[in-house]
C-alpha cells in the first residue's frame, strides 16, 4: 500500500507524568502499523512546555512503555534539545514575512480575550502587531521587549487534507488564529515544533489523538510556507466511557500506571487496547498477543468510531491472562497485594493463590477476596444462617432458626475433630462430610446440603462470596478451622 517511501511512525507524548489510556491507543496503533509495513517506529518526547514541567515525568513514561514491550528503533528525542533548529525556521519564515513578531502583553491579550467572549466571538487574537512598521519592530527588539512570533494565516482560504480515517477534512482559514509559533521564552509551540520534527524525521504518517483534528490546518499551512510535503495525517477516534460520555479526568482512572498498579496485566491491556483499534469478526478469538494484532493489522479493520472503555470487558480479559499464568509466577505477582507481615509459609500462600485464580479479574482482587486468611474474621452472625436471613428469599423457607444452624456447626465440629490431621485434605473432607450434608432435608422435604455447608463456609471465611468450604478448611489445617467453627458456634450462642 505505502510502497514508495519507508513507513516512518512517530509516537509524540507530552510528558504530564501518566501515560493516558487513550496514549496507549496511539503508542499501539503506530506500533501495530509500523510492524507490518517493517517501518520505523521513533519516540519523541515533545518537552516544549516549561509551565508543564514536573520531576520524573519522562522516566516514568519510558518505564511505563517498556512495560509493553513496545520498541522503538529510534529516540527518544527530545525537542528541549532542538531549540535552535525551531528558531532557526522561525527565522526563515520571519524573513519571508510568513511570520511576524507579536510584542503584545499578556495584559493585552487577556482584555482582548474577556471583550471578545462578553460580546460573544470565539475568542482569537485581533492581529494586532501582524503589520507593525519594521522601525516600530526595530526599536522593540533593541529595547529588549518580550515577543513571540505568529505565523501569518491567510485570510479566506479553506484547506483541505485527506485523513486515512476520516476522509475528506477542510477548514476555513477565518477561523484559524495566527498561531504563535516560537514563545516568548524562546521555547516551540508544539504546532511548530511538530511540523519541524515530523518533516526532519522523515514521518510518513502521523498519527495522533481525534482532539488533533481542528490543528491539521495550521501545520499544513506551515508544511506549505516551508515547502515540505506534509506525512499522511490519521486521527485516532476518541476514547469514551461505557454510557458515551468523556472520560473521567481523574488521573486515577485513566492513566496507564494506575490500571498497571491495580493489576493489570500489560499483555491484556495490550489485548483489550487492540480490540479497541481493530475490528475482530470473530468473537471467539479475541485474545490475542502484540504478535497476533501485527499480523492481523489492516487499515479496513480500524474503527473510526469512538472506543469504550468497558472495564467489564478489561476485566474479562484479564481473567483469561490470569488463568493461563503458572501458580509460582502468579504467587509472586500478588504478593505486593497480600499483607506483608503475614506468617503463612510460601507453600499455603500458593494454595490460596491457586484457589482464588479462577475468580480473579485483576492481581488486585486477590488482597480482598483472601483477606480472610489472614486475620481474624469480622462478619455478623446473621451471616451463618441458611438460608441467609438477610436474604430469606428461599420459597418455603423462612429464617432458618439459630438452633438449626448451631446443630449443623456442632455436627460439623465433631466430625472434623475425628479426622487425622494428615488427611485434612479438601477431596477426604468433601468424602466424610457431604453424606452428612445430604441428612438435612427442608421444609418442602427436600436434600438441603447448605444447611451444612453454608454454616460453615461463613464460620471459615466470615463471607458471603468465597471459595468452597473444603478448599479453604484444607488450606487453614485443622486446628484452624476447628477453632472458626468453635468461634461462630460462640457466635450463635
Ligand atoms: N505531544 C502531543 C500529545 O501529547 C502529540 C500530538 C501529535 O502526535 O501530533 O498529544
Amino acid at each position: 500500500m505505502f510502497k514508495n517511501s519507508k513507513v516512518r511512525v512517530r509516537f509524540a507524548p507530552s510528558p504530564t507524568g501518566f501515560l493516558h489510556i487513550g496514549s496507549l491507543r496511539t503508542v499501539l496503533l503506530d506500533y501495530l502499523f509500523s510492524k507490518k509495513e517493517k517501518g520505523d517506529f521513533i519516540l519523541r518526547i515533545e518537552d516544549t512546555d516549561q509551565e508543564r514541567f514536573t520531576e520524573g515525568a519522562i522516566e516514568s513514561l519510558l518505564k511505563t512503555l517498556k512495560t509493553f514491550k513496545i520498541k522503538f528503533d529510534e529516540g527518544p528525542f527530545y525537542q528541549s534539545k532542538r531549540l535552535d533548529i525551531y528558531n532557526k525556521h522561525a527565522e526563515q519564515l520571519l524573513k519571508e514575512e510568513k511570520a511576524y513578531y507579536c510584542f503584545c502583553t499578556k495584559e493585552r491579550l487577556e482584555k482582548m480575550r474577556e471583550e471578545q467572549i462578553a460580546n460573544k466571538q470565539a475568542p482569537m487574537y485581533d492581529q494586532h502587531c501582524r503589520n507593525l512598521d519594521k522601525k516600530t519592530i526595530e526599536e522593540n527588539l533593541k529595547n529588549k521587549a518580550p515577543y513571540t512570533i505568529r505565523m501569518k494565516v491567510p485570510a479566506g482560504e479553506t484547506i483541505k487534507f485527506h485523513d486515512l480515517l476520516h476522509g475528506e477534512i477542510e477548514f476555513k482559514t477565518d477561523l484559524i488564529d495566527d498561531q504563535i509559533l516560537i514563545k516568548s521564552d524562546g521555547f516551540p509551540t508544539y504546532h511548530f515544533a511538530v511540523v519541524i520534527d515530523d518533516h526532519l524525521m522523515k514521518i510518513s504518517h502521523a498519527m495522533r489523538g481525534e482532539e488533533w483534528i481542528s490543528s491539521t490546518p495550521k501545520h499544513l499551512l506551515l508544511y506549505k510556507y516551508l515547502n515540505w510535503k506534509p506525512p499522511i495525517f490519521i486521527h485516532l477516534s476518541l476514547m469514551l466511557n461505557k454510557n458515551g460520555g468523556k472520560l473521567s479526568k481523574r488521573k486515577g482512572d485513566v492513566a496507564v500506571e494506575s490500571f498497571l498498579e491495580n493489576g493489570y496485566l500489560p499483555e491484556a491491556l495490550i489485548n483489550f487496547i487492540g480490540l479497541t483499534i481493530l475490528s475482530v469478526k470473530d468473537k471467539e478469538k479475541e485474545i490475542l498477543s502484540l504478535n497476533d494484532l501485527i499480523k492481523m493489522f489492516n487499515w479496513n479493520k480500524v474503527h473510526k468510531n469512538p472506543a469504550i472503555l468497558d472495564i467489564d470487558k478489561l476485566d474479562w480479559i484479564n481473567s483469561q491472562y490470569i488463568k493461563q499464568i503458572p501458580i509460582k509466577e502468579l504467587t509472586k505477582l500478588c504478593l505486593p497485594y497480600l499483607p506483608k507481615d503475614s506468617d503463612l509459609n510460601e507453600k499455603t500462600i500458593e494454595k490460596i493463590i491457586k484457589l482464588e485464580q479462577p475468580r480473579m479479574n485483576k492481581l488486585s482482587d486477590i488482597g480482598e477476596s483472601s483477606d480472610f486468611f489472614f486475620k481474624e474474621l469480622d462478619y455478623n452472625k446473621d451471616l451463618l444462617t441458611w438460608p441467609p436471613a438477610l436474604r430469606g428469599q428461599r420459597p418455603g423457607e423462612k429464617d432458618a432458626p439459630k438452633e438449626k444452624t448451631l446443630e449443623s456447626l456442632n455436627k460439623t465440629y465433631s466430625i472434623l475433630c475425628d479426622v487425622k490431621d494428615g488427611s485434612f485434605g479438601a477431596e477426604k473432607l468433601k468424602q466424610i462430610l457431604m453424606p452428612e450434608a445430604e441428612k438435612f432435608i427442608n421444609s418442602e422435604g427436600k436434600i438441603d446440603r447448605g444447611q451444612l455447608l453454608w454454616p460453615m463456609r461463613v464460620a471459615l471465611s466470615g463471607k458471603e462470596k468465597s471459595p468452597g468450604p473444603f478448599e479453604i478448611a484444607e488450606i487453614l489445617g485443622k486446628t484452624e478451622t476447628l477453632k472458626r467453627i468453635q468461634k461462630a458456634i460462640n457466635r450463635l450462642k
